[in-house]
């Protein structure tokens, strides 16, 4: 998907802005890519016309090439179509919070119950399973010793017994403990049809849970829009789960099951161990589809090394302009400290491939800046005006820093330069797609 859509980008370098004759080509990549991600046609239509429709009504930002827009068009709507905020779960107000998992067979139900109770269990709730699968005998067991991980009793009553009615005994007996969270295992077939979905109504009715999820293979790919409508439509969802997000899925799942029923995900799976559950974040999935996931992690490293209150104090500074040598000192050593400055250079938008050459200078301008900064009093490091207005100013930080006077004047332009494009950038990525920046 990331490759079929740097090929539409890359159609737009060079333009002037996007008309709509420009944005076709780059249009047609985008609908194959997804297509070739497995997202089902009805949706990548209603995708696509939404991105045109945006892409030739909104003007250029100043500073912003249309290829660099266009992906922030995109983005936009990819968040969108995945519901755009984080679902958290719901928790009834009086009584268990009742939660009913439902799905076909091998989509991870029954390891879903396991990872929520560990999941919940964090948050300081107590939980408890009850084992619906009574088709097979080593369903329960799974689910028994999967209980036992996570230290969370276990609700069972064999297989004689209709779903139904162990979920009516189950949810007594939780309610007799007093648990907070009831998590209600069910059968699952391979193939949709009557009988499950009767099974699941009634049990359903016995429980009237507060979240009715439905489990997704994330590799189901094309028919997950298909399965969703029927779930959603048969029983009533309140969300899904999508599981199996560290296989090699194309995406197509995450993109279509808030389109087609209108019910988010909210939590995916990446991995068979219990603490491998985590909620579902549509602007980190965006941009992982957009393969600008670095240029996020990138903010968020960023803003993991720098202080908390730095990265907010900075983020600030940029918006008003104020990015000052102190800013520029901190920011240059935080980012000397991520590591490999190849990876750093790499990941700033518009900087492309960096040769280790190029690395190597980059470094050595680095302790230059270091230098130079250094030998700025706190007034001039503050108000770069100064610096900028006095050569006298300049002379003496050139010789208190042992470099030339071309290279100060040179610092302090950059500095100002880089005000310019700092702003630039953060107002291209603004809209809630640096979670570390903007929470
Ligand atoms: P159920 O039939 O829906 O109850 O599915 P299970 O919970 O028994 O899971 C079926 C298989 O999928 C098991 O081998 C799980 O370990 C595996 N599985 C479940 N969730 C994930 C996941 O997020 N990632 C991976 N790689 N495997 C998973
Ligand atoms: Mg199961």
């Amino acid at each position: 998907l990331t490759t079929g859509l740097e090929s539409a980008w890359s159609k737009l370098k060079g333009e002037e802005t996007l008309t709509k004759e420009n944005i076709v080509e780059p249009m047609r990549d985008i609908r194959r890519a997804l297509l070739e991600a497995d997202v089902s046609l009805p949706v990548v239509r209603r995708f696509v016309q939404a991105v045109s429709d945006q892409a030739v009504g909104t003007g250029l930002i100043r500073g912003v090439k249309p290829d660099q827009q266009m992906v922030k068009i995109v983005h936009d709507e990819l968040v969108k179509l995945m519901g755009g905020e984080v679902s958290e779960l719901v928790f009834s107000k009086s009584g268990p919070t009742v939660i009913l998992l439902a799905g076909l067979q091998g989509v991870g139900k029954t390891t879903v119950c396991a990872k929520l109770a560990y999941y919940l269990k964090k948050l300081g709730k107590s939980c408890m399973l009850i084992a619906g699968d009574v088709y097979r005998p080593a369903a329960i067991d799974q689910l028994v010793i999967l209980g036992q991980q996570v230290e969370v009793p276990v609700y069972s009553a064999g297989t004689d017994i209709k779903p139904a009615e162990i979920a009516r005994k189950g949810l007594q007996e939780a309610k007799r403990q007093n648990i907070d969270v009831v998590i209600m295992d069910t059968a699952g077939r391979l193939q949709i049809d009557k009988t499950m979905m009767d099974e699941l109504k009634e049990v359903k009715r016995e429980l009237n849970p507060t979240e009715v999820l439905l489990v997704v293979d994330a590799m189901t790919g094309q028919e997950a829009a298909a399965l969703v409508t029927t779930f959603n439509l048969e029983i009533g969802i309140t969300g899904a789960i999508l599981t199996k997000l560290d296989g090699d899925s194309r995406g197509g799942a995450a993109l279509s099951v808030k389109e087609v029923s209108g019910k988010p995900i909210k939590l995916v799976g990446r991995g068979e161990r219990l603490e491998d559950l985590e909620p579902f974040y549509p602007d980190r999935m965006a941009g992982r589809i957009l393969g600008m996931g670095d240029v996020l992690s990138f903010v968020e490293k960023a803003s993991e090394v720098m202080r908390q209150e730095d990265a907010e104090e900075l983020q600030k500074k940029i918006m008003s302009a104020k990015f000052d040598f102190n800013d520029f000192l901190k920011q240059t050593r935080a980012v000397a400290r991520m590591g490999s400055m190849t990876r750093v250079i790499g990941m700033i938008p518009g900087m492309g491939k960096v040769t280790p050459a190029q690395v190597r200078e980059a470094e050595k301008s680095l302790m230059v800046m270091e230098a130079i900064i250094e030998a700025m009093t706190p007034e001039e490091r503050e108000q770069p005006e100064l610096l900028a207005e006095s050569p006298t100013r300049r002379k003496r930080v050139a010789q208190d820093s042992g470099k030339t006077e071309q290279q100060v004047s040179q610092l302090v332009a950059q500095l100002f330069q880089m005000r310019v494009k700092m702003k630039n950038l953060m107002g291209m990525m603004q809209g809630g797609s640096i979670p570390a920046l903007s929470n």
